[in-house]
């Protein structure tokens, strides 16, 4: 059996769902669908999230109805039938949430997040799954909440592998139907309350399946051919990559190549189940494909992360950084769950470079200045090449101001300023 899974923009609207349809119809193989919310969905449905926490309750029931707008437009171009139940789901969805939000916005934001967020996976996955059973496509819809099951760590919620894989294999019996259409993203507690697996989580979703019930490869289904050396929004011409081993895969998504979720390799990886990166306007060119480690060395990748963040820690005293104060510093990010992307120390000082996250710096820096003197930087860049050589670190610095550098062997990372 196979994985496929579809993002966000594959479905974002009605005829990207009957591209879906055809590339479906090209598959005969027993399948499990992994599907994202639909375009910007999620991402609409924190700023609901935001509002509502913050009291601004009109704010949010504005936000919500255009999402519900969005959704009933891309449900009545699909679906022929007007009186269709699929019109009456959507419709109690969106009222269940209405409802929510004429509540007081309960103490735990995170907890919240994950009750409203796992919605937008919920209607994508009715949407698709209608059409596609009128097209003919004959599938079962699941509700992954019901089968994966994590941790209350809530917006990163982890696997229960033992659990989940009794319920998975116990839901997706092959016997019954050739065709599953579930969630990405979105699993639940022991006590049902929904949680979400981390942003853009639904590639891990698809590993996570496919790990559990021994697939034999994985199909990410993208608006771009496959994984390319660079982000062309940065770079004129790129390269696709053919092949990346999974070793290569997991350090160039930690670095931040956003084409899949850092957490989907290991799964597959240790089942030894190949991932395929494949463009869904062009399902017949070959993409990438991820897989055994014995691939040859890359050709230079390149990843930027824009409005980065370096902050510098230095104790008062001068005194060394040590394991004491490297303890505080790293419980206090752990804490409030600011990620690291690049950290350097020196005897007297520590620096760390993170994405602009507003919800968490002021709060890691209050902290710090509890122990540290802390000065930051703003508006930095974050460049990391893999396999890089002199010519590749000149050609990104023409016009920027290098204020740190790290590398490895095979890996170079500069925090940079944009001279303009
Ligand atoms: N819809 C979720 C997100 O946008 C999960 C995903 O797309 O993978 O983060
Ligand atoms: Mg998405």
């Amino acid at each position: 059996m196979q994985v496929f899974k579809f993002g966000g923009a594959t479905i974002k609207d009605a005829q990207a769902v009957e591209r879906m349809g055809m590339i479906l119809e090209r598959c005969h193989d027993p399948l499990v669908i992994v599907i994202s919310a639909m375009g910007k969905t999620t991402n609409a449905l924190e700023k609901v999230v935001a509002s509502y926490m913050s009291g601004k309750i009109p704010e949010s029931l504005d936000t919500l109805k255009s999402i519900q707008e969005y959704h009933t437009e891309i449900a009545s171009e699909l679906t022929a039938d007007k009186n269709d139940v699929l019109f009456g789901e959507i419709d109690n969805i969106f009222a269940g949430l209405q409802n929510r939000l004429h509540t007081l916005p309960p103490a735990s934001y995170n907890e919240e997040y994950d009750q409203i967020v796992s919605w937008g996976e919920i209607l994508s996955t009715l949407i698709v799954s209608h059409y596609l059973n009128h097209r003919g496509i004959i599938n079962q819809w699941i509700d992954a909440r019901q089968i994966l099951k994590t941790d209350s760590n809530f917006r990163e919620g982890r696997i229960d592998w033992d659990i989940s894989s009794r319920l998975v294999i116990g839901k997706i019996d092959f016997t019954r139907s050739s065709l599953f259409i579930t969630q990405g993203f979105i699993g639940s507690t022991v006590n049902n309350l929904s949680t979400t697996l981390g942003r853009e989580g639904s590639d891990y979703t698809a590993a996570v399946l496919a790990y559990i019930l021994n697939a034999d490869s994985v199909t990410v289904w993208k608006d771009v051919p496959g994984v390319l050396n660079a982000d062309p929004k940065w770079f004129d011409s790129t390269v696709r990559l053919e092949k990346i081993s999974y070793l290569d895969a997991i350090e160039l998504t930690y670095y931040g190549t956003s084409v899949i979720h850092p957490k989907t390799i290991q799964p597959l990886k240790n089942k030894n189940i190949p991932l395929y990166v494949k463009s869904f306007l062009n399902p017949d060119e070959p993409g990438t494909v991820i897989g055994r480690d014995d691939y040859e060395r890359l050709i230079p990748s390149f990843i930027f992360k824009m409005d980065q963040v370096l902050i510098h820690i230095h104790p008062p005293d001068y005194s060394f950084i040590a394991e004491e104060n490297l303890e505080i510093i790293f419980n206090c990010f752990a804490g409030y769950g600011l990620k690291i992307n690049l950290m350097q120390n020196s005897a007297v000082s520590f620096d760390v470079c993170v994405n602009n996250d507003q919800s968490r710096i002021p709060s890691v820096i209050k902290e710090l200045e509890k122990h540290f003197r802390v000065r930051f930087t703003n508006g930095l860049e974050l460049i990391t090449i893999r396999y890089y050589d002199h010519e590749t670190i000149d050609r990104v610095l023409v016009n920027k101001d290098l204020l740190l550098t790290q590398r490895t062997k095979t890996t170079i990372q500069m925090v940079v300023k944009d001279l303009g």
